[in-house]
C-alpha cells in the first residue's frame, strides 16, 4: 500500500517536473554550468525539476529516504514550496500492490531522483533522448519505478508519455514490439565512449549498436524491444540513473545487473556510483554475460 501510494505521488510529479524542462528550454536560458569531469553537465533545469520532485516527495512520503542527483539545493525557500505538488496518479492507485510488496512500509522506502537524464543532450537539443528518473527500493531492491519522456511524439505532437511499473505487477505506458529470435542489438553511451566499453560491445558481435544519450533513453529501447541489451562496462551512470529503468525492466521479466552479472542494490547508504557497469536485457542475459571479457574492468 505504502508502494502504491508513493509510486502515484512519483508518476504524477515526474510528469510536472517534465513541463519544467520544457519550459525552461522554450525560456531559452539554460543556465548550463560545468560539474567537472567528462561531458558532466548541469543546468537550471535540473535544479528545479529536482526541488519541485523532491519538496513535494518530501510533503507526501515524509518517511521515506530520498536522493537526488544533484546535491546544491535549497528546500527551505519559497520557490520550493511554491514548487510544491500533492497530485497523484489514478492510474497507479486502480492497482493494487503486489502481494510480495504489500509489507513494505513508508520508511522502508529509497527513492532515487534524476530529475534530468541526458543532460548533454538536452543541452544540445537532442530533446528525445532526455527523460524524468524516479526509482524506488526497497531493502536495497528496485522495486517500482517511473521514466518520463518530455518530447516524446505521438502523431507529430510532442505530447510526452510515462512509462511505470513495479515488480511483480507488470510495466505500463507503452508497447513492447515484437522481436526477431536470437537478434542482437546493443544500445550504448553516446558521449561517453571508451576501450572497455566498445571491447564489452566487440565481444558481443552484435548485429547492430545503438548510440543515444541517457540511461533512461537506453532503458526504454530494452523496455520497448528496439534494443535487446543495455551495454555498458564502465564507470559513470549512478544509482538514481538506474534505477528507475531496473524496476521497470524486471517487472518486465528481465534483468539489469553490473558487467559481471551481480544485482545492482539501492540501499540508503550505498556509494552512489555503479563502478562495474552496466547490463540489462529483457532476454538472451547469459549470452550477453557469457561474452563479456572477465577482465573488462575493475571489480
Ligand atoms: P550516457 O549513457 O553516457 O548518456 O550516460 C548515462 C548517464 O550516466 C548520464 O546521466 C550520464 O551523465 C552518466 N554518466 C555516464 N558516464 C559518465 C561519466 N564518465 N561521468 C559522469 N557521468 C556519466
Ligand atoms: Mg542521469
Ligand atoms: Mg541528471
Amino acid at each position: 500500500m505504502a508502494l502504491m501510494r508513493t509510486l502515484s505521488a512519483c508518476v504524477s510529479v515526474a510528469e510536472k517536473a517534465g513541463v519544467v524542462l520544457r519550459d525552461i528550454m522554450a525560456s531559452g536560458n539554460l543556465g548550463i554550468v560545468d560539474k567537472g569531469g567528462i561531458n558532466n553537465l548541469q543546468t537550471l533545469a535540473d535544479k528545479k525539476a529536482q526541488l519541485l520532485i523532491v519538496t513535494s516527495l518530501m510533503k507526501h512520503s515524509p518517511k521515506a529516504t530520498i536522493i537526488g542527483e544533484e546535491d546544491d539545493i535549497d528546500y527551505d525557500t519559497d520557490e520550493a514550496r511554491s514548487l510544491i505538488t500533492m497530485d497523484t496518479s489514478s492510474e497507479v492507485m486502480e492497482h493494487s500492490c503486489p502481494d510480495k510488496l504489500a509489507g513494505i512500509n513508508e520508511e522502508d522506502l529509497v527513492i532515487w531522483v534524476d530529475p534530468l537524464d541526458g543532460t548533454k543532450e538536452y543541452v544540445e537539443g537532442r530533446k528525445q533522448d532526455v527523460t524524468v528518473l524516479i526509482g524506488i527500493a526497497a531493502h536495497g531492491e528496485a522495486v517500482a519505478g517511473v521514466i518520463y519522456q518530455p518530447w516524446y511524439e505521438v502523431e507529430g505532437k510532442e505530447t510526452g508519455r510515462t512509462l511505470w511499473g513495479v515488480v511483480g505487477l507488470g510495466a505500463f505506458g507503452f508497447k513492447r514490439v515484437p522481436v526477431p529470435e536470437g537478434r542482437k542489438i546493443i544500445t550504448t553511451t553516446r558521449s561517453h565512449m571508451q576501450k572497455s566499453v566498445q571491447d564489452a560491445i566487440d565481444s558481443c558481435k552484435p548485429d547492430k549498436l545503438i548510440q543515444i544519450g541517457g540511461a533512461g533513453s537506453k532503458c526504454i529501447l530494452v523496455i520497448e524491444g528496439t534494443a535487446d541489451a543495455y551495454l555498458f562496462a564502465s564507470p559513470g551512470t549512478k544509482k538514481w540513473d538506474t534505477c528507475a529503468g531496473d524496476a521497470i525492466i524486471k517487472s518486465l521479466g528481465g534483468k539489469m545487473t553490473d558487467v559481471f552479472g551481480k544485482d545492482l542494490l539501492y540501499h540508503a547508504d550505498v556509494p552512489y556510483p555503479n563502478k562495474t557497469g552496466v547490463l540489462a536485457t529483457m532476454r538472451d542475459f547469459d549470452f550477453y554475460l557469457s561474452k563479456i571479457p572477465a577482465n573488462i574492468m575493475d571489480r
